[in-house]
């Protein structure tokens, strides 16, 4: 399996880097893990505008979906339209949040370019990837995701505060891509987002081979983000998300 950050950028783009954006590809199948602000422009370095097989969206905060709307517009528009539907694993209110943000009616909404399914916790196939959804700590309904392939494996937190469920989705992962929107200190606020310190934490328990801290909000110095995450308990490698790394699992 190959992981591609396409955007780590946290709460919206940086100058390096677009808003939440992993792509994930074996088999010659390629799923998106989000698709924040800015993504689709990033993505075309990596795979053709229409490479795309399935995405999953994490929660609906718009620096983690909202270039559903620029692709939709790609999809529908585009010189072979109509395009054969991509399918879709959001939280059940994905439809009429996203035809909102476009500003279309909810009929038929992005159905035409989109097939929704609703992601429940749990186990399924998505290609040739076996995708474990788990809810996380955040204060709209948010998920991080564990993909497998090949006996191995990449974690993804998408956004939370400290969770049991992020140690249990990694455990043992491969590769950990642990957000880290806060620079550590004391009283930190809960049920949000993690620290440096805390995702290290989070990939200590569950024993990872690789961290990469990614959500990285442009307003912190991420020098600072890292030296937190020396702090963790973790003794395995650690690594700032960068737009355009690739990491080879196999
Ligand atoms: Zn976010
Ligand atoms: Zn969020």
């Amino acid at each position: 399996m190959k992981v591609t950050i396409v955007g780590c950028s946290g709460s919206f783009p940086g100058p390096d880097s677009p808003a939440s954006c992993y792509l994930l590809e074996a088999e010659g199948f390629r799923l998106l893990l989000d698709f924040g602000a800015g993504a689709l422009g990033a993505l075309q370095r990596h795979i053709g505008l229409y490479e795309v097989d399935a995405i999953c969206l994490s929660h609906l905060h718009a620096d983690h979906c909202l270039d559903m709307c620029a692709y939709h517009v790609a999809r529908t528009y585009g010189p072979d339209a109509p395009y054969p539907r991509v399918p879709v694993y959001a939280p059940g209110d994905a439809p009429h949040r996203l035809a909102a943000a476009y500003g279309m009616p909810d009929e038929p909404g992005m159905e035409t370019a989109f097939a929704f399914e609703r992601l429940r916790p749990g186990t399924f196939e998505i290609g040739p990837f076996t995708v474990t959804a788990g809810l996380v700590n955040h204060p709209v309904e948010a998920y991080g995701f564990r993909v497998s392939y090949g006996g191995r494996s990449v974690a993804y937190s998408g956004d939370t505060g400290e969770t049991a469920e992020l140690v249990r989705l990694a455990e043992e992962a491969d590769l950990l891509l642990c957000e880290a929107s806060f620079v550590d200190q004391p009283d930190l606020p809960a049920d949000l987002h993690l620290s440096g310190r805390q995702a290290a934490e989070h990939a200590a328990k569950a024993r990872v081979g690789r961290l990469v801290l990614t959500h990285l909000v442009p307003w912190h110095d991420q020098a600072r983000i890292l030296d937190d995450a020396s702090r963790g308990g973790y003794g395995g490698p650690i690594e700032l998300a960068r737009s355009g790394a690739v990491y080879e699992l196999a």
